[in-house]
């Protein structure tokens, strides 16, 4: 493959940025032009390779916060957590405090993998007419749900990332702050990604004074290139440092939370209904984050681990894998590759509808879902000449699978909407991390809590409005404590127990067939991983149509795909996945998107140098 060695593109942000600066005017208290003072943005490479440790993120600050802690002798652990904190900054409508994620590490020394369970709970108070309006008896309008204090679920990432330091870290929390705290107070420059995620939130924030002042600086988002700050989140990460994680959990940020979800803050001119929550500081003072099996399958002899439940990918991941286990996938008819790819997602995603979601609520056929032997029964629904009308059945994962399954109802189609972001890291112990964190919607509820300096999730949408199933039982309506179905699959594959891949990506329900597709690309079609990450995507959630990004449109592949009755739907882009490799010797590839969502960046802490053509 050919390495490409971007250019500096803060320096190129800097330039376009003083002269918008120039042109509006004074700045706004949190903006300043981005013509020298505090920090710069650190260059960005979509792939690194080396020894001694990597940081893949989509965000060079954040990337640049892993690696600070890993040059100062810090754990994947420390490094994913010090990322996190710095995306909270740079990528507050995917990630932040304010949300929930799922952290996956595998330990060096044990050969362990663990799994945390950070996702958002329901309030206590919810019921399964969370989101049904109750004048008309009919399901809330999604927006309207969703910038509600009703979707907004008890956060989980703040005690996820004091959980994931106390089992594997070296160092505290408040050191781990330390980079996101001073990218706060300093500023960090606003790229392209980050003022069109404002813009697709801007009338959403405006009727928010709180999300106005954090995001619409002169009531507009910032300029591409200005130097944005906030003082607040500096301020809250401060008091976390400092008093530790009570005082989010059960202080006085509990209390904020709780207020600003009871009564939102909306703008007194704002022309919207803006429903209030139940989210409680008991909820608050309650939440755990939970410890969980991590999912496992083998595919053709490597262990493929994942999140399980309340979590969907690795279930769904796992089953898909299995079912193709059953195929000859080969580069030499990639059009086969990919149908086959299509058809197992479809099947794969009619279960998880059935079966997947809150294992402490319902009961998840888990190991069943996970057997070779279900997934042989579903790839007799596989055919290789013709594509299934979707959406199709779900299976019987009953642990009889003498003969193929018969047709159950029909599955539901499910949306691709949401965004989060994935981080992947590594250590010079050979620990490492494969972490998803997400507010769900890009920009979540669009709800900051007052002088915080974050936003609250909307996590609670991710539960179905209503019932789905027909007349199964849906596993994924709202209930009190209840957490809601997640599709983040963050990946970790191991070759006779030693780390061989760990990837992940946002995306909603289309982080699934992005991981899939990326480990099948990887595995099967002859890529390498930051070609198996760069390649372009087709997304199957068992609907009608497939997802595809527009460099498959109209490509000789697509004519292939639709000959066999695909139907291709053009889509923006999909995912914006961040992974390592574990190449041998101690060698590692970090690698982020080259283009999506503006290229993300990776590095390691021992660079092989110059970059060298093959791995
Ligand atoms: N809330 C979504 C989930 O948990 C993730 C949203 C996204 O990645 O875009 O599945």
């Amino acid at each position: 493959m050919t390495w490409k060695r971007t250019s500096r593109v803060g320096a190129v942000l800097v330039a376009a940025g003083a002269l918008g600066a120039s042109l509006l005017g004074p700045a706004h208290g949190n903006i300043d032009d981005a013509s020298g003072r505090g920090p710069k943005e650190p260059a960005k490479e979509p792939v690194a390779v080396g020894y001694g440790g990597a940081v893949s993120t989509v965000d060079a600050e954040a990337t640049a916060a892993g690696m600070r802690m890993l040059r100062r002798g810090g754990t994947a652990a420390d490094a994913a957590i010090a990322a996190a904190a710095a995306l909270g900054v740079t990528e507050p409508f995917s990630a932040g405090i304010g949300g929930g994620g799922f952290f996956v590490h595998y330990d060096a020394a044990t050969g362990e993998v663990s799994t945390l369970d950070g996702r958002e709970t329901a309030p206590a108070a919810a019921t399964d007419q969370l989101f049904i309006d109750q004048a008309t008896g009919e399901p809330l309008p999604f927006q309207e749900a969703r910038v509600s204090g009703l979707s907004v679920g008890t956060p989980g990432t703040l005690q996820t990332w004091q959980e994931a330091l106390d089992r594997w870290g070296r160092y505290p929390l408040r050191f781990a702050l330390r980079p996101a705290i001073r990218l706060a107070r300093g500023g960090f420059v606003v790229d392209e990604t980050f003022r069109a995620q404002v813009e697709g939130n801007a009338d959403i924030f405006a009727d928010f004074p709180a999300s106005a002042e954090l995001f619409l600086p002169d009531g507009a988002p910032p300029e591409v290139g200005t130097k944005l700050k906030n003082p607040a989140l500096a301020e809250t990460y401060g008091l976390i440092a400092k008093h530790g994680t009570e005082v989010f959990y059960s202080g006085e940020i509990a209390a904020d939370i709780a207020a600003t979800v009871q009564s939102p803050p909306v703008d007194d001119d704002a022309d919207r209904t803006v429903r209030p929550g139940a989210l409680s500081v008991d909820d608050l003072a309650g939440y755990r984050v939970i410890e969980r099996e991590p999912t496992l399958v083998d595919y053709r002899g490597l262990q493929v681990f994942g999140m399980g439940p309340p979590s969907s990918g690795g279930s769904t991941v796992g089953e898909a894998l299995n079912i193709l286990e059953n195929v000859d996938l080969s580069a030499d008819d990639e059009a086969s590759a990919l149908h086959h790819y299509l058809e197992a997602s479809a099947l794969a995603f009619a279960d998880r509808n059935r079966y997947v979601g809150d294992p402490d609520v319902v009961d998840v056929p888990l190991a069943e879902l996970l057997s070779q032997g279900f997934a042989d029964e579903r790839a007799c629904e596989l055919d290789p000449e013709r594509a299934a009308a979707k959406p199709v059945a779900p299976g019987s994962p009953d642990g009889d699978y003498a003969a193929c399954g018969e047709a159950g109802t029909a599955g539901t189609a499910t949306s691709p909407d949401g965004s989060t972001t994935h981080l992947t890291t590594a250590d010079r112990w050979g620990n490492v991390v494969s972490y998803t964190l997400t507010i769900e919607q890009t920009g979540g509820s669009g709800i900051a809590v007052p002088d915080r300096g974050f936003l609250l999730n909307n996590e609670l949408t991710d539960f179905n409005f209503a019932p789905t199933q027909g007349d199964a039982p849906d596993p994924n309506l709202p209930g009190p404590g209840k957490r809601p179905r997640s599709s983040m699959s963050p990946t970790v594959v191991l070759d006779d127990g030693e780390p061989f891949l760990a990837l992940g990506t946002p995306g909603g329900a289309t982080i699934i067939t992005t991981v899939l597709q990326t480990l099948l690309n990887r595995l099967e079609l002859g890529m390498d991983l930051p070609e198996a990450v760069a390649a372009p995507r087709m997304s199957q959630l068992n609907n009608p149509a497939t997802f595809a990004e527009p460099a498959v449109i109209g490509s000789p592949l697509a004519a292939e795909l639709e000959a066999l009755g695909h139907v291709l739907s053009e889509t923006g882009e999909i995912g914006a996945a961040t992974g390592i490799e574990f190449l041998g010797d101690g060698r590692l590839q970090a690698v982020a998107e080259p283009e999506r969502r503006g290229g993300g960046s990776a590095d390691v802490l021992f660079p092989l140098n110059p970059p060298s053509g093959e791995p």
